[in-house]
């Protein structure tokens, strides 16, 4: 049997245009289908764009900071509409390159939405049918709302890039990384912000210290953070949106932003009439190999629903490439991934939280420290860092770290390769520090 094509991908996000390229570079026939942005959600409305305007948010806190330092700063204000544009230019730029990766790497890139009508069969919506010798589906998620009365009246993350002018004030629903990272760097932008989580804590499943540090960062920057909360309704009061509380309290604000995390895209797929198993949030089972039950169909990134995060997405789409076109068998090993949470201060984790490893049986042994770094000396800011090994007493593996502090996201990434090398609080002691450095903490903790 022939194919048109020995690949076809539904996606160009994250995993799936890595998987096209590297699939591609190993002389597969591939296409691509894509009905909206090529990059995704990492480039065109995640990741990407969300850094750029934490960025934006912490140079308000830099200008203020400098006075501590002698700096005369003249009053200075943010134009959300100049950083939109250059912004947005900015993601058209990576568009672009991405457009080229694919077509360099001849990868035909079609402009449509797809869905799968057969083992190997995919039909688009011009109605054209194609046919593959594989199948992935690289498709990612959607954000979701809350089910409550006036829902429609709020935006989601899609939609706040898109927004012509900074809300003077909004409500975040949510307490994961989008919505803190959102709320803290709205609130430097200088809107008014008002959080409501429903649980207990913020950014569930992390380290509970963590939690209490998220939580401390929002404060400090002024974010009004109400724990134990729902949200009852929505309704519109002119330009304004009433939010009613399920306590009762009513806030009137410019808008309601829901972060309540995200759905795998998989509506009007065709999976239901092929077979394709989904599990009980709708993500597509896959095995270790992102096979799903159907051997010539194949799923990668937030679809699969394993751990959403695009580095995770593009290592799952090239190990494919590798195993299915490349003859190099790879699967992906998630048990070790680090993680940032962008808010400010920032918070970087990798590894086992304490209180995982205490649920593991792990004989835990822990080194923290809290301090206030130099920097923040001069200028007055109160933020204090927190740096916390989680170590397993007997074998002094380090088997978790969790940090919250300036640039923690930059810091963690190289943690993590030490305990991705099963780095020992031996090996942390025998390093001798950057000094003055906060990261120097790291390898003195006693
Ligand atoms: P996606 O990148 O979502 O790509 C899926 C593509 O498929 C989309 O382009 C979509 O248009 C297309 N598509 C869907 N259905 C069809 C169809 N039927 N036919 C054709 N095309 C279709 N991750 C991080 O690692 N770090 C971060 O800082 C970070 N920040 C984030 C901030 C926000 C606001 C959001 C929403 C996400 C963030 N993420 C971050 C998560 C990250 O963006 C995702 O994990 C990653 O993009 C997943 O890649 P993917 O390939 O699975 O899907």
């Amino acid at each position: 049997m022939t194919y048109e094509y020995d690949l076809f991908v539904i996606g160009a996000g994250s995993g799936g245009v890595r998987a096209a390229r590297i699939a591609a570079g190993y002389g597969a026939r591939v296409a691509v289908a894509e009905d909206s942005r090529v990059g995704g959600t990492c480039v065109i409305r995640g990741c990407v764009p969300k850094k750029l305007f934490v960025y934006a948010g912490r140079f308000g806190d830099a200008l203020h900071d400098a006075a501590g330092f002698g700096w005369s700063v003249p009053p200075a204000s943010f134009s959300w509409e100049i950083f939109k544009t250059k912004r947005d230019a900015e993601i058209a730029r990576l568009e672009g390159l991405y457009n080229n990766t694919l077509n360099n790497n001849k990868v035909e890139v079609i402009r449509e939405r797809a869905s799968i009508s057969g083992p190997h069969e995919v039909i688009l919506a011009s109605g054209r049918t194609v046919s593959a010798g594989k199948i992935l589906i690289a498709t990612g998620g959607t954000p979701a709302r809350l089910p409550v009365e006036g829902a429609q009246h709020a935006i989601v993350s899609d939609d706040i890039f898109d927004m012509p002018h900074q809300p003077a004030s909004i409500v975040v629903v949510g307490g994961g990384f989008i919505a803190l990272e959102f709320a803290s760097l709205l609130a430097q932008l200088g809107s008014v912000v008002h959080l409501i989580h429903r649980g207990e804590k913020l950014l569930s499943g992390f380290d509970e210290d963590l939690r209490d540090c998220a939580l401390e960062a929002l404060k400090g920057r002024g974010v009004n953070v109400f724990l134990q909360e729902n949200i009852a309704k929505i309704e519109r009061d002119g330009s304004q949106k009433r939010v009613t509380l399920q306590s009762g309290s009513v806030i009137s604000t410019d808008c309601v932003f829901m972060a309540t995390g995200r759905t795998p895209n998989v509506q009007s797929l065709g999976l239901e009439a092929v077979g394709v198993a989904l599990g009980k949030a709708g993500e597509i089972l896959v095995n270790a190999q992102s096979q799903t039950n159907i051997p010539s169909i194949f799923a990668v990134g937030d679809v699969t629903n394993r751990v959403n995060l695009t580095p995770v997405a593009i290592r799952e789409g090239h190990a494919f490439a590798d195993t299915q076109f490349g003859n190099l068998p790879r699967s992906v090993d998630h048990s070790l991934v680090a993680k940032a949470v962008f808010t400010t201060p920032e918070i970087g984790t990798v590894g086992l939280s304490e209180q995982e490893a205490i649920a593991q049986g792990v004989d835990v042994k822990l080194f923290t420290t809290r301090f206030r770094p130099m920097v923040n000396t001069l200028s007055g800011r109160a933020d204090r860092v927190f740096m916390k090994l989680v170590t397993d007493a007997k074998t002094t593996r380090v088997l978790g770290c969790h940090i919250c502090g300036p640039e923690a996201g930059e810091l963690i990434q190289l943690v993590a390769i030490a305990i991705q090398m099963k780095a020992t609080k031996a090996d942390f002691d025998a390093t001798i520090a950057v000094h003055p450095t906060m990261a120097e903490e790291l390898v003195t903790l006693r």
